[in-house]
């Protein structure tokens, strides 16, 4: 039984279990905890449902939509704020890397055969946080069931400051190394799924499964134009989420 099915089934069950007490009776401490879960049941019935009714009227397709999926100086401060509230380090160099990949606060991008990872990406930067390794699994399994097997491909995961300070001076276009406006790659919650060889179709449907869980705040996503990938920055409370609840978040 689902969690939603197991609330509607103990609030359809609680006041049968009640039936019997006169109203006016003082109540003993079980009936109150009856009453009490009957209150909780209901408050969780209530949410899921506004939460599904209310997913259920967003148009992810449309424009107002794909306006949120543009970058712009404003998402980048709201992704730095993200990772201070959530406590995320900024990984200076690849020593620090090293690091954080020996405490298991970096993990490999997973090994699925539905992930494809570039070429261009260097093995000692194919990492990112634990969370964000639980994402790319499951928009793989997810994208390759609605597509008949067809892969994601990672462009880009964790990349230290320093790499990015080398970035910069080979591209004016890329983000600061650090600062208010400074890429979230160096937190490793970030990473970029290329686009270039989705179809018209995969693209929409990619841009409807991001915006949703973006709207859920379990992410942010931009979809970049030069690099042509949707830079994902996941958030820790993504590994809070039950299976189905993941997938079942499209
Ligand atoms: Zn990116």
């Amino acid at each position: 039984m689902t969690p939603s099915g197991a609330a509607i089934h103990n609030a359809l069950r609680a006041p049968i279990a009640g039936a019997s007490v006169p109203d006016m009776a003082p109540k003993t401490v079980d009936q109150q905890d009856i009453w009490k879960d009957l209150g909780r049941s209901l408050r969780q019935v209530l949410s899921v449902a506004l939460a599904a009714s209310a997913l259920s009227c967003i148009d992810f397709s449309s424009a107002h939509a794909q306006a949120s999926l543009r970058g712009s100086r404003s998402a980048m401060r709201k992704e730095n704020s993200k990772a201070d509230r959530e406590n995320l380090s900024r990984i200076k160099d690849g020593m620090q890397l090293r690091q954080f990949v020996r405490s298991g606060r970096l993990v490999p991008i997973p090994e699925h055969r539905h992930i494809a990872v570039d070429h261009r990406v260097r093995h000692s930067r194919r990492y990112v946080r634990p969370w964000t390794a639980q994402f790319l699994k499951d928009l793989a399994a997810d994208f390759s069931k609605e597509f008949g097997g067809a892969r994601i491909r990672v462009t880009s995961a964790v990349r230290p400051q320093a790499d990015q300070r080398r970035l910069c001076r080979r591209n004016a276009n890329a983000a600061a190394p650090d600062g208010p406006l400074a890429s979230s790659h160096s937190t490793g919650a970030t990473v970029d799924i290329g686009y270039k060889k989705m179809s018209a179709t995969q693209r929409a449907w990619t841009d409807r499964y991001l915006l949703r869980l973006e709207h859920q705040g379990l992410l942010q996503v931009t979809k970049e134009q030069v690099q042509a990938c949707y830079h994902v920055m996941v958030f820790r409370n993504y590994s809070k989420l039950s299976a189905p609840a993941r997938h079942g978040a499209r």
